[in-house]
């Protein structure tokens, strides 16, 4: 009997794309427009990367997220700032889930529009919002509350915060992206920042070279300081 030599064929190592995450917070949705205004340039995104979480785009439940490896997230663009228990707990999964987390706009990294409410408290807003506006009919001076109880059972509301928080007053935030929204090549910048990273980094592998000496270029757009 011979014993037959049995090669196994070596499969080329396919290149994994970048997986990338956008969550909105407090926010106007304006930020989630600017990513869609890069127009055709959103092809060369998919392109380079798999998009694993974008509730403005795709139905994905929270807890897909939390079923997620920590770290599995390449990028998270996290725009809109905190004002409610909801934000900060995804604010909080994401942080653990992303190897990098932006903020995405003045909202994420100063608290922007939303932050402006901070010179009232919760009370004001919410009087303002649901009392005393001219325009509101609420005879039994209904305000939301956290927890319910009707006939079908208790619904929930998150806590709506006293004060709007930026994205770094709740977790780590590793790069900025300002503006209101950020304008479209600063986006582009960005993201051709961290695909041109990925690729270097592959090179460097492929080379045996030292990742240590790889860095972003220093004119991309990403920063370590919020400027917005
Ligand atoms: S930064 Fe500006 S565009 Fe973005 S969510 Fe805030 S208010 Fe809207």
């Amino acid at each position: 009997m011979t014993k037959e030599k049995t090669e196994t064929k070596k499969e080329p190592v396919k290149d994994k794309k970048l997986q990338f995450a956008f969550y909105w917070a407090a926010s106007c949705g304006g930020c989630e427009i600017a990513v869609l205004d890069i127009d055709e340039k959103i092809l060369d995104v998919v392109a380079a990367a798999d998009i694993l979480f974008w509730p403005v785009a795709m139905d994905i439940k929270y807890k897909d997220v939390e079923a997620m490896e920590d770290k599995s997230i390449d990028v998270c663009f996290f725009n809109g700032a905190i004002r409610t228990e909801e934000q900060e707990h995804i604010a909080k999964l994401l942080r653990k889930k992303a190897k990098a987390l932006v903020a995405f706009g003045a909202c994420a990294a100063n608290g922007g529009i939303p932050g402006l409410a901070n010179i009232a408290n919760k009370e004001e807003v919410f009087n303002v919002a649901y009392l005393d506006n001219p325009s509101t009919d609420n005879p039994k001076k209904i305000t939301p509350k956290t927890s319910v109880k009707v006939k079908e059972g208790t619904l929930t509301l998150p806590e709506f915060y006293d004060t709007v928080k930026s994205l770094n007053q709740v977790v780590d935030v590793d790069y900025y992206l300002p503006g209101c929204p950020p304008p479209t090549d600063l986006i582009l910048n960005a993201v051709t920042a961290i695909v041109d990273l990925k690729n270097l980094r592959r090179k460097s592998k492929q080379s045996n070279g030292s990742m240590k000496s790889i860095r972003l270029r220093r004119n991309v757009s990403l920063s370590k300081e919020s400027s917005a």
